[in-house]
C-alpha cells in the first residue's frame, strides 16, 4: 500500500518536475532569443514572450505551486540575461521587473481554479487584456527604464514604450494560445464527424496564409481574417488558435526570407518586421477570442433556454393534471398529454378548438365564460368546477384553476393557463357523504334545530301510544300547534331570529309538557305536535291553553301580528281508540281543529270534537 502510494506520488512529482524543467528551458530560450535580436537598440519593439510563458504555466498550475514556478521563471530569466552578457545586477534587476509584471498579470486569476480559466469568457479575457496586456507591462516598463539607464549609456528615449509593447504583445499572443491548448477541449477537433470540416477549413487557412506571405506584390493581410473567422464560428476557439499558429509560422518563415507584406515595407528592418508580425498575431488572437466570447455567451444562453424549456416540458408532460394554454380568444394552443389517459382525447385533436365548441358541458359554458371574463377584467386566478366530455361521450367532473398569463417582455396578457384536475372521485365521495348525512338525519330521532323529537320519532310515539291506549281502553290526545304569521316574522326579522324564536317556543312547550310519556315533536316548519297518552279531552284542552298562554307570555315582539308579539294557534283532539283503528284519525282531527283555530282568528285553542269550546 505504501509502495503504491509512494509510486503514485513519484509519478505526480515527476510530472511537476518536468513542467519546471520545460518552463526553465522555454523561458530561457525565448528570453535569450529576444535578447539576441538586440531589442530596443533603436526603439522598435521586438518580442518578449518569456513573461507570457511564465504566466501561462502559473495559470495552469495549482496555486501552492506558484512560489516554485516563480523561482524557476526568475532563475531562467536571470540566466538568459547573464548568457546575453548583461551584468549580474542588471540581470537580477530586469528579471525582477519581469517577475513583478507576471505576478501582477497572474493576480486577478489567483482565485480561479487552474482548469477553469477560459479566454473565451468575457471576464477572463477582460482581465488578460486590461491587467496582463496593459497595467502589468506598463508598471514593469516604468520600473525597468531607470534600471536600464542606470547601467547603460545611450538608452533611447522610447525604451519604456518599446518594453511595454513587446511584453503586452507577448501576453496577448502567447497566453491565450497556450491556455487554449491545455484548458479547452482540443481533442474535439479530432472527432470523426468534424474531421473533414477541420481539414477543409485549415487547408483554406493554409492557402490564404501562403498567398499573403509568399507573394511579393500585394500586402494582402486582410484576406487572412475571413477564413480565420469562419474557423472560429464553425470549429471553435481551439481551431482558431491553430489558424493563428499557421499565420505565425508562415509569417516568420517567409518574412525571414524577404517575402510577404512585411518585406514590402520600405527600409524594412528586422525589429520592425517582428513588431508588425506581433501586431498582426495579437489582432488575430483578440479577434478569435472576442468572437469566441460572443459565441460562447450565445451558446450558454441557448443552453439555459433549452434547459428551462426541457424542464417546463417535463413538468407539463408528466403532470397528472391536464395543462391547457389558450390564447385570449380561447383557442387551445397547448394541451398536455394527460388529456389522453384521463379523457381519451389526443391533444392534437383539441388544439385550435375552444371551450364553447368542444368538451365543456353546455350547461357549464356560461360559468366558464363568466370566470374567463372576470380574469380578463383583472381578477386573480380562479377555480371552477365543471363537466368535461370524454371521447367516449361520458362527462367527467373537473376542477379548473385558471389564470391569465402575460408576455414576459411587454407584461400584457396573451392567454390563459388552465390546470384541470379530475374530481369525479371527489364529487362521488361528496355525494355519498351527502346521502349518508341525509340517511343519518332520517335515522336520528331528534330535530336538529329545536332539540325536540322529530317527525319520525313522533310517528313512532303516536303509533306506540295509540296501541297502548287501545289495549288499556284509555284516552289519548294529540295537540297540533302552529306559529301565527311566522312567514311575516321571518320577513320582518330575518331567518336567524326566526330560528331563535322556534327554539324558544319549543323550549316553552317542553316546560309545559313535562309528564313522562308526553312527546313534544317538531312536525315540520313552524308546526309542532304533542302526543299526550292517558289524557282526556279536558286535560288536553287545559294544557293547550297553558301552552298558548306561555308562548304569549314570552312577549316576543312581532310587528306583523295584531297582538304585537308572537302567538300560536292550537288544534287538539282526544279519542279512546277502537281496536283496529288508525292513529291518522286523531291526526286529521287535530289538523282540522288547528285549521279552524287559524280561520277563526289565531292565537286560540280549538278542540276538534267540541269546536264551541274555544279560548283566546
Ligand atoms: P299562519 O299564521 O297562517 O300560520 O301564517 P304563517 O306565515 O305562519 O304560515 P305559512 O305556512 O305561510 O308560513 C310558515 C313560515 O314558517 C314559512 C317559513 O318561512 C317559516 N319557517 C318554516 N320552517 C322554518 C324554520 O325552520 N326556521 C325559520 N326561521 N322559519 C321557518
Ligand atoms: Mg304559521
Ligand atoms: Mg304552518
Amino acid at each position: 500500500m505504501n509502495r503504491l502510494r509512494s509510486g503514485k506520488n513519484w509519478s505526480v512529482d515527476a510530472k511537476y518536475l518536468l513542467v519546471l524543467v520545460v518552463l526553465f528551458c522555454a523561458v530561457f530560450l525565448t528570453a535569450r532569443l529576444s535578447i539576441l535580436t538586440d531589442m530596443g537598440s533603436d526603439g522598435e519593439a521586438a518580442f518578449w514572450w518569456s513573461n507570457a510563458i511564465l504566466l501561462s504555466v502559473l495559470l495552469l498550475n495549482r496555486r501552492e505551486r506558484w512560489p516554485l514556478i516563480f523561482i524557476v521563471g526568475y532563475a531562467a530569466n536571470v540566466a538568459a540575461h547573464i548568457h546575453g552578457r548583461d551584468s549580474l545586477p542588471v540581470s537580477f534587476a530586469l528579471s525582477g521587473c519581469d517577475i513583478l509584471e507576471t505576478a501582477i498579470s497572474a493576480y486577478p486569476f489567483a482565485k480561479t481554479a487552474e482548469h477553469a480559466i477560459r479566454f473565451s469568457r468575457p471576464r477572463e479575457l477582460a482581465r488578460l487584456c486590461l491587467v496582463g496586456a496593459l497595467l502589468a507591462p506598463a508598471i514593469s516598463a516604468v520600473c525597468a527604464a531607470p534600471v536600464y539607464r542606470l547601467f547603460y549609456v545611450g538608452v533611447p528615449s522610447n525604451f519604456g514604450v518599446h518594453w511595454f509593447l513587446s511584453n503586452a504583445l507577448g501576453a496577448i499572443i502567447v497566453t491565450p494560445i497556450i491556455l487554449s491548448f491545455f484548458n479547452n477541449d482540443g481533442y474535439a477537433l479530432l472527432d470523426r464527424n468534424q474531421f473533414p470540416e477541420v481539414v477543409g477549413l485549415l487547408s483554406l487557412m493554409f492557402i490564404c496564409t501562403y498567398a499573403v506571405f509568399h507573394n511579393t506584390s500585394f500586402p494582402l493581410f486582410f484576406i487572412l481574417f475571413p477564413p480565420l473567422l469562419l474557423i472560429v464560428v464553425r470549429l471553435g476557439m481551439n481551431a482558431g488558435i491553430l489558424g493563428i499558429c499557421i499565420i505565425a509560422v508562415f509569417s516568420v518563415i517567409f518574412t525571414a526570407h524577404g517575402r510577404g507584406p512585411m518585406a514590402m515595407i520600405q527600409d524594412a528592418r528586422w525589429e520592425r518586421q517582428v513588431f508588425l508580425i506581433q501586431v498582426l498575431l495579437a489582432s488575430a488572437v483578440l479577434c478569435v477570442s472576442l468572437v469566441s466570447v460572443v459565441l460562447n455567451e450565445r451558446r450558454l444562453l441557448e443552453q439555459a433556454a433549452r434547459k428551462s424549456e426541457q424542464l417546463y416540458r417535463l413538468l407539463a408532460e408528466n403532470s397528472r393534471d391536464i395543462i391547457v394554454l389558450t390564447d385570449l380568444k380561447h383557442r387551445r394552443e397547448y394541451i398536455s398529454p394527460a388529456v389522453q389517459w384521463m379523457m381519451g382525447w389526443d391533444p392534437k385533436e383539441l388544439v385550435g378548438t375552444t371551450y364553447q365548441d368542444s368538451i365543456v358541458h353546455p350547461d357549464d359554458v356560461p360559468a366558464m365564460t363568466a370566470t374567463l371574463d372576470a380574469l380578463k377584467s383583472g381578477e386573480p386566478a380562479k377555480s371552477l368546477t365543471y363537466r368535461c366530455q370524454k371521447k367516449d361521450g361520458a362527462y367527467l367532473w373537473m376542477e379548473a384553476n385558471i389564470s391569465l398569463y402575460c408576455d414576459r417582455i411587454t407584461g400584457g396578457p396573451i392567454g390563459y393557463v388552465n390546470v384541470v384536475r379530475n374530481i369525479a372521485e371527489r364529487k362521488a365521495a361528496e355525494e355519498r357523504l351527502q346521502d349518508a348525512y341525509l340517511a343519518l338525519e332520517a335515522l336520528a330521532s331528534v330535530d336538529a334545530l329545536t332539540g325536540t323529537a322529530n317527525r319520525r320519532h313522533l310517528n313512532e310515539a303516536l303509533e306506540h301510544d295509540w296501541h297502548r291506549a287501545i289495549r288499556t281502553a284509555s284516552p289519548i290526545s294529540l295537540l297540533l300547534f302552529d306559529v301565527d304569521h311566522f312567514k311575516l316574522f321571518n320577513d320582518l326579522y330575518g331567518h336567524l331570529r326566526g330560528d331563535d324564536c322556534l327554539r324558544q317556543i319549543a323550549e316553552t312547550a317542553r316546560q309545559v309538557f313535562r309528564r313522562s310519556g308526553d312527546t313534544v315533536a317538531r312536525f315540520g316548519g313552524e308546526e309542532f305536535a304533542i302526543v299526550l297518552p292517558d289524557t282526556d279531552r279536558a286535560g288536553a284542552y287545559e294544557l293547550a291553553q297553558r301552552l298558548r298562554q306561555a308562548v304569549e307570555a314570552l312577549g316576543t315582539e312581532h310587528a306583523g301580528s295584531q297582538h304585537s308579539f308572537v302567538t300560536v294557534s292550537v288544534g287538539c283532539a282526544t279519542l279512546v281508540p277502537e281496536p283496529g283503528s288508525d292513529p291518522n284519525i286523531l291526526m286529521e282531527a287535530a289538523d282540522r281543529a288547528l285549521y279552524e283555530a287559524k280561520r277563526t282568528g289565531r292565537n286560540r285553542v280549538i278542540d276538534a270534537f267540541n269546536p264551541q269550546l274555544s279560548t283566546s
